[in-house]
């Protein structure tokens, strides 16, 4: 973050949410209410696997339904939630929805791995892993149920509190995500020590990836990378079904994006994965299928 970046964050913000402190205020007042009056959605978007085409998880956004704004969405409240400590609300209540979506789901016979995102507050908060630990007794689900999503920059604000909460975290048996990695500033001699499962590659790099040589080659880079480390490797922001096939060539392991589902109401996910088919011919590979 430079001080311009942070400047220029905010000007965005604010023409949504005006930043003077007595907007701020009711701003907050308005996030409280919203878990109580229940404007808060638990949208979902699917994440496939690139070997055998199949959903294999999904991963959690809020969407928050004001009564005069409309569908407000998590870039224009995040990052206040955040600077309010408003964030650990938010974390828990997305954590319980998408424990009772999963229990849902297993009852349907549809076993996804839910990813949720953290934010730095959380990572300071040295109750999040009791907090979690609570969740999975009370809708009886293993920790396997849920991959954690964090950001570098989430990480690099607070480095060792962070390795901290991500290796007890680890240790309680869930997934440990880095989310839009490649954009943040964590050092690689940083990044090998963390318990992680899995590299999210950013959206920048893979959104125009068939056509910029300059991104497929970072993206490539990146799977190897990831691969070379025991990671399983994402990539989010598929919008074609180019990206899907480039994806596939260099081994990438899960894909997330427009090309297979926007984001979607979470009662809607056992449907859209009844529904889905992957592009021609993945599916039928019996190579792949085994792998
Ligand atoms: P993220 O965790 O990197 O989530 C992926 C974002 O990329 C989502 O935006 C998703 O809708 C978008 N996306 C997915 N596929 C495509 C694609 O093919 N093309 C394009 N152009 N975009 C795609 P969304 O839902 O607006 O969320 C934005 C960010 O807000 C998230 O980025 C995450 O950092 C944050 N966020 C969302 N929900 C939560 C939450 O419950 N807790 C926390 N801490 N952060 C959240
Ligand atoms: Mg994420
Ligand atoms: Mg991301
Ligand atoms: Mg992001």
């Amino acid at each position: 973050y430079t001080a311009k970046q942070r400047t220029e964050g905010a000007v965005v913000y604010d023409a949504v949410f005006d930043q003077s402190s007595a907007q701020s205020l009711s701003l907050l007042t308005e996030l409280r209410n919203a878990i109580e009056r229940n404007e808060f959605r638990l949208f979902v978007q699917p994440k496939i696997s690139l070997a055998t085409g199949k959903a294999v998880g999904a991963e959690a956004l809020v969407r928050w339904v004001h009564p005069e704004r409309g569908n407000v969405f998590p870039d224009q409240f995040i990052p206040f939630a955040e600077q309010t400590g408003f964030i650990r609300v938010l974390t828990r209540w997305m954590m319980e929805q998408s424990a009772i979506l999963s229990h849902e789901l297993a009852s349907q016979g549809i076993h996804l791995k839910l990813s949720v995102n953290l934010s730095t507050r959380d990572l300071m908060d040295q109750d999040l892993p009791a907090k979690f630990a609570d969740v999975l007794a009370r809708h009886q689900l293993g920790p396997s149920a849920f991959c954690l999503e964090i950001t570098e920059s989430a990480i690099m604000d607070d480095p060792v509190r962070a390795q901290q909460t991500l290796e007890r975290l680890h240790l309680m048996g869930m997934d440990l995500s880095i989310d839009d990695f490649g954009t943040g500033y964590s050092s690689l001699a940083y990044l090998k020590r963390l318990p992680v499962n899995e590299l999210k590659i950013d959206k920048s790099f893979v959104l125009n990836m068939e056509h910029d040589t300059g991104d497929a080659k970072i993206v490539r880079s990146t799977i190897d990378l990831g691969h070379n480390m025991g990671l399983r490797v994402v990539a989010e922001g598929i919008e074609s079904e180019a990206v899907w096939r480039l994806l596939v060539l260099m081994g990438c392991d899960q894909a997330q994006g427009y090309f297979m589902s926007r984001p979607i109401p979470a009662s809607g996910l056992a449907q859209w994965i009844r529904q889905w088919q992957p592009p021609d011919g993945l599916a039928e590979d019996p190579v792949a299928s085994a792998a």
